[in-house]
């Protein structure tokens, strides 16, 4: 599932003596501010004094920036008021703007308290990506240009969410996407602290907006935020983990608006010597509630049960990259079955279409969606392996009289899609029900 092309780096000539020389290394830092935290005027002058205070410290930093506040938002919303079916390749032209703004007004803000300072676009920053509009991944980052600009002693602020592709054209992300500009320049550059700055004090084991009782966690392994991330818990992109975790580089997670410690992400191993990592994992089982309320659920009534059916319709929808999750077959005592499954709400116009041309193709009686579901998810390491877990979860959802549609287990998880109606009352008692 998580199979992605080579990332490579190209680096400029001059800057790896440099790195290797520990005694004259200077600290490299990339930080990323989330929308939250550029939201207006006095957030982004707030945190130029962030970005500069390094530099005064006698760091490099790098800067990633997102879109002001709801600016991404506005334009997709804008885009659908023009065209209900917008061409994906406008899309990226046009949200890839909003970090644009971002970049420019944060580059002032810097200059204005005196600092020596550059914005970057995706693509003046060299990163390359695939060419799959509002999906793209990175496939590689040439770090030439902000290699150079670092070593004349510039502050580099880059543009998140977007890149280039082979033929020229403005790509992005996906959702969420800046966080992995972050870590993929911070791989890049080899950079020894990245920080992603949002609105919350770090990861949390559950979505602090919506327990008010959850609980920041200090130490969280790559594979437990993944999981968390992929199931729906916004605060960080999937992909940017991936990266993390492939490059082996630790992420920090903290409020642009304190100074408190933030979230440490990284590898932890058991029988490590540091206490605190012990302490880590011998806690319980559960890590984490997640909710994903952003996705719908396909149903294509009265399949014909035969061979190569599930290949035809899957494969169908691979073809058009579309992620599909939560897959149930139900099997009917004739010689049809109904296939259900979920995908993410931005692609579900897609998906019912590629779903109803199957429909009609193999013979079918119809295609229904549903947008009124949502995914709920607790998450922790060896969680299958313990059964009390899996009924604990259920009971949970029976004292509440909620139904569960499909249930789905890995490893790390177990994932309940429910009614979304009802979704978030649920975590609340499912955080209180596993006393996180
Ligand atoms: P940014 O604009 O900084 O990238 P996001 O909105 O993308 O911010 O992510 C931060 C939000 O993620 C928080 O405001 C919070 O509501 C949400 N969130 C969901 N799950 C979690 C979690 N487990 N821990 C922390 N925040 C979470
Ligand atoms: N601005 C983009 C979004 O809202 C990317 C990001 O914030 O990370 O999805
Ligand atoms: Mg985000």
């Amino acid at each position: 599932m998580f199979s992605m092309p080579e990332f490579t780096v190209n680096q400029s000539e001059g800057s790896l003596p440099e790195r290797i020389n520990p005694v004259q290394k200077p600290v490299l830092v990339v930080q990323k501010y989330g929308g939250t935290s550029v939201g207006n005027v006095d957030k982004i002058k707030r945190v130029a004094k962030r970005v500069t205070s390094e530099i005064d410290e006698g760091h490099r930093v790098v800067v990633v920036v997102s879109a002001m506040g709801d600016r991404t938002d506005e334009l997709v919303a804008m885009a659908h008021q023009i065209n209900v079916h917008p061409p994906s390749r406008e899309m990226d032209v046009l949200l890839s703007t909003g970090e644009q703004v971002s970049i420019a007004l944060l580059a002032m803000a810097i200059q204005r308290l005196g600092y020596d300072v550059i914005s970057l676009t995706g693509a003046q920053s060299g990163i390359h990506t695939s060419d799959v509009h509002k999906k793209a991944r990175i496939e590689g980052i040439d770090t030439t240009r902000v290699e150079r600009e670092l070593k004349h002693g510039r502050i580099v602020i880059v543009a998140g969410f977007q890149g280039v592709d082979e033929a020229g054209e403005i790509t992005t992300l996906g959702r969420g996407g800046s966080d992995t500009s972050a870590v993929a320049l911070a791989a890049a550059l080899s950079a020894d602290k990245c920080e992603i700055y949002t609105d919350v004090d770090g990861v949390f084991n559950a979505d602090p907006r919506i327990v008010p009782k959850a609980k920041k966690l200090d130490y969280v392994s790559y594979q437990e935020v993944l999981e968390m991330a992929s199931l729906g818990a916004g605060v960080l992109h999937p992909r940017s983990v991936e990266l993390a975790e492939k490059y082996n580089l630790p992420l920090v997670v903290r409020s642009s608006y304190n100074d408190r410690k933030g979230t440490l992400i990284k590898n932890f191993k058991t029988g490590s010597n540091d206490l605190k990592e012990d302490i880590y994992m011998e806690k319980v089982l559960v890590r984490g509630i997640a909710l994903d309320e952003n996705i719908a659920k396909i149903s294509i009534l009265e399949v014909p049960d035969k061979p190569g059916i599930a290949f035809r319709l899957f494969s169908a929808l691979a073809k058009e990259n579309i992620h599909v999750d939560m897959i149930v077959q139900n099997v009917n005592r004739t010689a049809v079955n109904d296939i259900s499954f979920t995908v993410n709400v931005d692609e579900l116009q897609e998906a019912v279409a590629v779903s109803q041309k199957f429909s009609f193709e193999v013979g079918a009686q119809k295609v229904e969606f549903d947008q009124g579901v949502a995914k709920l998810s607790v998450v922790g390491t060896g969680i299958v392996a313990n059964a009390e877990i899996a009924s604990k979860f259920f009971e949970a959802l029976f004292e509440m009289g909620i139904n569960i549609l499909t249930i789905s287990t890995s490893e790390i998880k177990i994932s309940c899609l429910i009614d979304k109606a009802r979704a978030k009352d649920a975590m609340v008692h499912i955080h209180e029900k596993f006393e996180l």
